[in-house]
């Protein structure tokens, strides 16, 4: 698949570096330059490698590593924040005009998928309760005006089109005539196809320039192939140059390209990718999230996996037997405060729950944290005798008062510890089911 290759060899590079504890400046050169040769492998410009590179090098030298728990993790998280960055940072949306309908130009060479994603996209923009209408001003490749009706067909939406013989020469009269039509009826989406060449060329830039002028759409999207490596850069170029665009899709992302297009093309333009087409399907489409396309491409999905790394930092025999417990639903109070304990012995639960994916929302709720809420913890859950502990379903009122008074604490604190065990446990054996944990109020644990 797209990524791949990169993929494999970046996550290669950061085994390596996980077995060590500090990381020397050389092994952060050593990892940086493992990184760029990933990176030039899978055709991302150079300019784009350099800067990168330059980031992730300066950042892993820097404190943020130097007095992170687990310092490989901590580069990872650099990395991944890096590629976010590139690839735009937050997704960006599709614009939408203040009076409908909102045009969407389709520009990009031939046989990138523009008619393809004429139909993905008019058919999630009717999925999402719009009327979209296709205008067919490709009049280019004999073909490109049936494709677009059955593409319509397909997605049950309405198209307009010349009619066979009729106005055949002027691309830029349909597209006119097509946005009249959609004000008329009221449509509240148009989407224009317009025609592509095997290359750039000098016709068809302008071509697609007067069809901007003509319809002034509210968004202009470069479309193009992922699969195209190295020349995806000066492509993107030539039609910023002769048609200019407001934003990109990329196409073919099933297949192996080496993703170098999709890693440049926001940087090399300054234009953030809105979409991602991904199969021949007219649901093979999907908004476009830096975020989720980096964890794909650092191989971050697996949520489980990075909990067993990011806890192997304090005791890797000691997390497979609480993986093991979860699992086996037999995760005690005990387990509970051993796992608080050494949390505390090394230092920040803050770094290691940062690590994770998903987490950014609870920044806050981290930022909160309060190491005396552990000692707090620690004290009641010593006042609980074994049983208890293994079994807090017998905590009733007389225990919880006793274990109170015991620690001094009040009973309240006493219910709102078992309170956060329960949802701890919860939220571990969602994990280990491979969920998403979902933590209200997250307490100590
Ligand atoms: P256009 O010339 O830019 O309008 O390109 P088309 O929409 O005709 O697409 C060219 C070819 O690429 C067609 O065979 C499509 O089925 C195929 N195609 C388009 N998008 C994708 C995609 O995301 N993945 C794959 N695998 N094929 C695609």
């Amino acid at each position: 698949a797209t990524f791949g290759n990169l993929s494999a060899r970046l996550t290669d590079t950061f085994k390596n570096l996980r077995s060590k504890g500090k990381l020397s400046a050389s092994d952060v050169d050593s990892t940086v330059r493992e990184i760029r040769r990933a990176l030039l492998e899978a055709d991302v410009a150079l300019d784009v490698v350099k800067e990168f590179t330059g980031k992730v090098r300066e950042r892993a030298l820097g404190d943020e590593v130097n007095q992170a728990l687990n310092p490989a993790q901590q580069v990872v998280q650099i990395v991944n924040e890096e590629l976010v960055a590139i690839l735009g940072g937050e997704q960006r949306r599709l614009q939408f005009a203040k009076n409908p309908p909102t045009i969407i130009m389709l520009a990009g060479l031939q046989g990138a998928g523009k008619t393809t994603l004429a139909g993905k996209l008019a058919k999630w923009l009717k999925d999402q309760g719009h009327t979209p209408l296709l205008v067919a001003s490709d009049l280019q490749r004999p073909n490109a005006v049936t494709q677009l009706g059955v593409v319509a067909e397909q997605a049950g939406v309405a198209i307009f089109a010349p009619e066979p013989g009729n106005g055949v020469g002027d691309p830029v009269r349909v597209a006119r005539d097509g946005v009249a039509e959609a004000k008329a009826k009221h449509y509240d989406f148009v989407i224009v196809d317009t025609a592509g060449r095997l290359g750039v060329d000098q016709e068809l830039m302008q071509q697609a320039a007067n069809i901007r002028k003509a319809v002034n759409p509210d968004e202009v999207l470069f479309v193009i192939d992922a699969m195209i490596g190295q020349d995806a850069v000066a492509t993107a170029q030539a039609f910023q140059e002769g048609v200019d665009f407001t934003g990109v899709v990329l196409t073919k992302l099933d297949g192996d390209a080496r993703g170098g297009a999709a890693l440049s093309i926001r940087s090399v333009t300054g234009r953030p990718i809105l979409f991602a087409s991904t199969g021949e399907g007219l649901g093979d489409f999907e908004p476009f999230h830096p975020d989720r396309m980096a964890s794909r491409i650092l191989d971050l999905g697996d949520i489980l996996t990075l909990i067993e790394q990011a806890q192997s930092a304090f005791d890797e025999e000691e997390a497979r037997k609480v993986a093991e417990k979860i699992q086996k639903d037999q995760f005690t109070l005990d387990d509970f405060l051993g796992q608080m304990q050494q949390l505390r012995g090394a230092g920040s639960i803050k770094k290691m729950m940062g690590m994770l994916p998903g987490m950014g929302k609870m920044k806050d709720q981290l930022d909160n944290f309060d190491e005396r809420e552990i000692l707090r913890t620690e004290a009641i859950i010593q006042s609980m005798t074994k049983d208890e502990r293994t079994n807090p379903k017998i905590l009733n009122g007389s225990r919880r008062l006793r274990i109170a008074r015991g620690s001094g604490m009040t009973v309240t604190d006493v219910n709102q510890l078992v309170q956060r065990f329960e949802q701890a446990s919860k939220m571990m054996k969602t994990v280990a089911r491979g969920g998403v944990p979902q933590i209200p109020g997250m307490g100590p644990m």
